[in-house]
């Protein structure tokens, strides 16, 4: 070989090697960018955070023209963890199914449609709003275990962008994070949901309760205004109990949960405190209100007929305890200790209501000074 070819292959070798190394390093980028992407997903706690950084940051990270989703959501269990505004904003991405047809008639092997849109009719029947449009589409099945849980539908413009030439075992892996994180998401947020509510009376627990009058009283100071605490105890519950049983007891707290959850707005909290006494958080009420209110509850309790669980018919009462707290008494305080404060008296003010004779509401002034902790500086 002469010398000039020599060269010319020694330059060309040199070009080659060049292109490789540039390539790699597009690669890498694209590496970098995809498990930023994967761990983003992961860290989604929230269903509605997760669905936003499918719908949106995908797009962005793809390039591409729209991201979808179908999601299989036969007890609407999804749908209830998502505020309607979400729901509303991609009502044209995300859409729900209330069982599987649709799934199983795209993936009858459960294998990824992609191609034009022109020959992949089945995508545009699924996303109706992608009909009119041009370009390619992949359509990724969402899998959990061998059930189909959704899809995962990725668009471009570009007619050429999605067709079987090429592999996709990114977006392969994307789709499975995808389907893993959203069950990891629902499954989350069901439980914390679980563990904020009585399971008998299906109102907030205790716990529930005492983290909610913080994020209440934090509200309360900002936009200046009250907040009245109520406090019932049925009386003389133990008599049912020893004289229907226990399980008649038990559908008097669910009947009365159920009352008082009822009767309130939507904005205020109704928790089971203890055993028979259930505590009403009544946010921008005034005494006035809240003592009206209470007034109401009692009469409504007292009106109410039981039934036991061999028919015999019975009738309850309640005490009712009222505090309310003005945010200028309660500027120097720290909140834990208002809310101390707050339930203390309301509780208080139960049991005057007890020894006035029970069935009537008795209202406990705010204490003038903490007695629980230290005074925020
Ligand atoms: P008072 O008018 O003084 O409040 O009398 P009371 O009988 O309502 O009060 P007491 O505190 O003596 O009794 C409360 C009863 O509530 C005792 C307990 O067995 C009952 N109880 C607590 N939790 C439950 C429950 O989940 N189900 C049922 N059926 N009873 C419960
Ligand atoms: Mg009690
Ligand atoms: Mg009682």
């Amino acid at each position: 070989m002469s010398t000039t070819a020599l060269e010319r292959e020694n330059h060309e070798l040199k070009r080659t090697l060049r292109l490789m190394v540039s390539k790699a390093e597009d690669n890498e980028v694209i590496q970098a960018g995809f498990f930023a992407l994967e761990l983003q997903l992961l860290s989604c706690k929230r269903l509605k955070k997760l669905l936003e950084a499918v719908l949106v940051d995908m797009r962005t990270h793809f390039h591409i023209c729209s991201v979808d989703l179908l999601l299989l959501d036969p007890e609407h269990s999804a749908r209830q963890l998502l505020e309607p505004e979400l729901l509303e904003e991609h009502a044209n991405s995300l859409r729900f199914l209330d069982n599987s047809q649709l799934l199983n008639r795209l993936f009858p092997r459960k294998q990824m449609l992609v191609g034009p849109l022109e020959q992949t009719p089945q995508i545009c029947s699924a996303f109706p709003h992608t009909t009119n449009r041009q370009g390619s589409s992949v359509l990724l099945p969402l899998l959990h275990g061998e059930y189909l849980i959704g899809a995962l539908h990725l668009h471009s413009k570009d007619p050429e962008r999605y067709c079987h030439k090429y592999r996709y075992d990114y977006v392969i892996h994307t789709a499975a994070m995808v389907a893993l994180c959203i069950e990891n998401c629902i499954n989350h947020e069901n439980l914390h949901r679980l563990s904020m509510i009585d399971m008998l009376t299906k109102v907030m627990n205790r716990r529930s309760f005492d983290q909610d009058i913080l994020r209440e009283l934090s509200r309360t100071r900002r936009e200046d205004k009250p907040l009245s605490c109520l406090f019932l105890d049925l009386d003389h519950f133990k008599k049912v109990n020893d004289t229907f049983g226990h399980l008649s007891g038990d559908q008097v707290l669910r009947t009365l949960g159920q009352l008082l959850k009822s009767s309130v707005r939507k904005t205020d909290l109704v928790a089971r405190y203890g055993g028979e006494e259930f505590a009403i958080l009544l946010p921008g009420c005034d005494e006035a209100a809240a003592e009206h209110l209470a007034e109401v509850l009692r009469t409504k309790v007292q009106s109410l007929v039981f039934r036991s669980e061999n028919g015999h018919p019975f009738r309850m009462s309640t005490s009712i305890g009222c505090c309310t707290g003005y945010p200028a008494e309660l500027l120097e305080w720290s909140f834990p200790d208002i809310a101390n404060e707050l339930i203390h008296a309301a509780d208080t003010a139960v049991y005057k209501a007890k020894h006035g004779g029970r069935n009537m509401v008795c209202v406990e002034p705010f204490p003038g000074q903490p007695i629980y902790g230290q005074a925020q500086a």
